[in-house]
């Protein structure tokens, strides 16, 4: 378990002294926004807008549909995250696909994002000359590195698409629970983290949010990004298991999931 209280505490400072967890509620934006509920049958009272910027852009075939609200949490977690990606490759945009409606509740082709904490988000990708692409709607990506259907001049962005995960998951204010993508695209931003030197906490980390969901849409396309109730939201903002160590919470029955070790299949995986 050390290593995993070690990990709390560098990722989402679960873990660290009072008067860094202090200096970092000083930090939080003050969130009006209230998720009530589960995501599959939950609402949302004063959601925050998200808009288009310098690193973030609404995904133009669902743009006319509005539904890009969210908890204070889940929209500074975007933008953040899309920041931190933009200061490593300057021009970076996040494509970001629907969060929830304003008021929340069913969204049309979701069978979650009702109350504020559910988005998908486009990969980043690259073009053949290896330039920094976008495309209008989401682009499907397997095994191979080419897109699998559409356009083929697409190439999944390893670098880039690990940066968002890190961001993601070393976010300050907002708590990662899911980073929904098929099992595929899973394996290659592993490998890409451990090229990149990553240590295994993150690794582990990573292991965990990332899941090809169970039933229904494997997420070939995006990733589809849950995070955990905030704090202020709770107890009528409801989670469920998996609780990892970066809840900042006391899970209902107490535990703690931890999260998966990685089994790679050479040798230079153990460290
Ligand atoms: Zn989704």
């Amino acid at each position: 378990m050390a290593a995993l209280a070690c990990l709390a505490s560098s990722l989402s400072m679960g873990g660290a002294a009072a008067s860094e967890r202090a200096h970092f509620r000083s930090l939080r934006t003050t969130s009006t926004s209230i998720s009530m509920g589960l995501p599959w049958e939950g609402r949302l009272a004063r959601g925050v807008p998200l808009h288009n910027s310098a690193t973030i852009r609404r995904l133009p075939r669902v743009a006319s549909r509005d539904n890009f609200y969210g908890t204070g949490e889940l929209i500074g977690l975007l933008e953040r995250s899309a920041r931190t990606v933009a200061k490593h490759w300057q021009g970076s945009r996040l494509t970001v696909g629907e969060l929830s409606a304003r008021k929340g509740g069913w969204l049309d082709g979701h069978h979650s994002h009702r109350n504020g904490r559910d988005v998908d988000v486009a990969f980043y990708m690259r073009d053949r000359r290896g330039k920094m692409a976008q495309f209008w709607r989401f682009v499907p990506f397997s095994h191979s590195k080419g897109a699998r259907r559409g356009p083929r001049h697409l190439q999944f962005d390893d670098e880039r698409n690990w940066k968002l995960v890190t961001a993601m998951l070393a976010d300050p204010e907002a708590r990662v629970q899911y980073m929904f993508v098929c099992t595929s695209i899973r394996k290659r931003l592993l490998k890409q983290g451990r090229r990149s030197g990553a240590s295994t906490e993150l690794l582990r980390a990573a292991a965990a949010v990332l899941r090809e969901p169970k039933v229904g849409n494997p997420h070939v396309d995006h990733f589809h990004v849950r995070i955990f109730c905030s704090r202020d939201d709770r107890p009528k903002c409801q989670d469920e298991v998996p609780f990892w160590p970066w809840y900042d919470g006391v899970p209902p029955d107490g535990d703690f999931t931890e999260p998966p070790t990685i089994r790679w299949r050479t040798a230079r995986a153990s460290r």
